[in-house]
């Protein structure tokens, strides 16, 4: 038995770890100071009442036997009907048109961003942007495939390009982004599915932040650019659209259209799935199902507009230093600069040391990371409002 030596390859992810231990010595050093984390990258506010209301109906559903549900419906690849519908809809009014055998339900973004790789092969070469989410670096590396990096960096406003002379085979975009917030703009995004379609490479999309963009410049799906259904997958969750991230739901866009060599990847992505996964569950679904309804798209907008208020805050307080970020305005994600040309570990050191706040390393989602730091939306508006008042107060001393 030889085990997969791929996984060998893996860099220890040691960033999320090591916040966690200095802010832990922090507080035993100093227990009368309040620290505010501006590190959370988990949604805290509640389920909309919609979504309550419709998993309440859908636990009394499996309470009787009429209405009980075992396995989901094979043929739409354990999707329910209501569910798919209401993904539809949401696509429609983006002025995207799917079919239903387009949608496969998941049980949330980062399983599928690294199921996908099954149906796609290990000779491949990737290009992943960097920074990075980290999870597209280390599902490849664990396949052994070779890894390209698209350079995003201050000048060009961490939104990467496509650079002609690279070739890879499988793009990953993620729009907006994390950790950097930046968010493209249609016509950025067609200058990517035109240079997918000129090398036949595959863009996984991942759409996980959509529905923080309200500049109607910007991308909500790549399907809004003519030719992604022949040249892309979408990846998306409700995990930070509603608050999902313990509920655990997502769907995967592979249009039927996608296809290379004469054959579909729909239908080898339908196949994987029905031979590795068995569906979301019902409760979750319909919980999901809400969503998209006129009223869950209102109340899940109270809650996104909270979480907006407090990246408003942040930038504002930032464009008031005078300092450098981009992210903020479409994205629960600040990636700012470290002010007097800190690295990001000795920024992160001097703010939990001066100011009792908590935020991200920037060197933690790759090399172009070092020198910034991730701060993000998802506290309360006293805490961040407190928390900006207090990083006001240490860089103007
Ligand atoms: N994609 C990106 C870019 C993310 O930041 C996250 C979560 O933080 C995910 C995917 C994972 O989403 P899910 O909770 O649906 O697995």
């Amino acid at each position: 038995m030889k085990i997969n030596e791929n996984f060998l390859k893996l860099k220890d992810s040691y960033l999320f770890a090591t916040v966690g231990a200095k802010t832990a010595a922090y507080k035993r050093a100093h227990p009368d100071r309040e620290v505010i984390r501006l590190s959370i990258g988990d949604v805290t506010l509640p389920l909309a009442p919609v979504v309550i209301d419709a998993m309440h109906r859908a636990v009394d559903d499996m309470a009787n036997r009429a209405t009980f549900k075992g396995y989901a419906p094979d043929q739409t690849c354990y999707g329910y009907d209501r569910l798919l519908d209401s993904i539809l809809d949401s696509y429609a009014r983006k002025g995207v048109t799917l079919g239903k055998g387009d949608i496969f339900i998941s049980d949330g973004a980062k399983s599928d961003c690294g199921n996908i790789l099954d149906i796609l092969s290990a000779d491949n070469t990737v290009l992943v942007p960097d920074p990075v989410y980290p999870v597209y670096l280390d599902t490849n590396i664990m396949a052994g495939r070779k890894i390209l990096f698209a350079d995003a960096n201050e000048g060009n406003g961490f939104l990467p390009m496509p650079d002609p002379n690279v070739r890879a085979d499988i793009i990953y975009l993620c729009s907006p982004n994390n950790p950097t917030g930046a968010a493209y703009t249609k016509e950025q995004l067609k200058a990517w599915v035109g240079y997918a379609l000129m090398q036949d490479a595959l863009i996984l999309y991942d759409a996980a932040y959509e529905y923080f963009v309200t500049d109607s410049s910007l991308a909500r799906s790549i399907y809004q650019i003519e030719g992604a259904k022949n040249c892309a997958i979408e990846i998306c969750s409700y995990s930070k659209t509603a608050g999902f991230t313990g509920v655990r739901c997502g769907y995967t866009i592979v249009p039927q259209e996608l296809t290379r060599d004469g054959v579909s990847l729909n239908k080898l992505w339908a196949r994987r799935q029905s031979t590795k996964f068995n569906g979301t569950s019902y409760i979750t679904q319909m919980g999901a199902a809400a969503v998209f309804t006129e009223e869950g798209e209102r109340q899940i907008g109270e809650n996104i507009a909270y979480y907006r208020e407090n990246a408003r805050i942040i930038s504002a307080g930032l464009d008031s230093l005078g300092i450098w970020y981009t992210g903020g305005k479409n994205s629960p994600y600040i990636w700012m600069k470290c002010p007097n040309g800190m690295g990001s570990w000795e920024f992160f050191d001097e703010l939990l040391e001066k100011a009792s706040v908590v935020g991200t390393p920037g060197c933690g989602f790759g090399k172009n990371g070092e020198g910034f730091f991730r701060l993000t939306a998802f506290n309360t508006h006293e805490n961040t409002l407190e928390a900006m008042q207090r990083i006001a107060k240490l860089l103007k001393a």
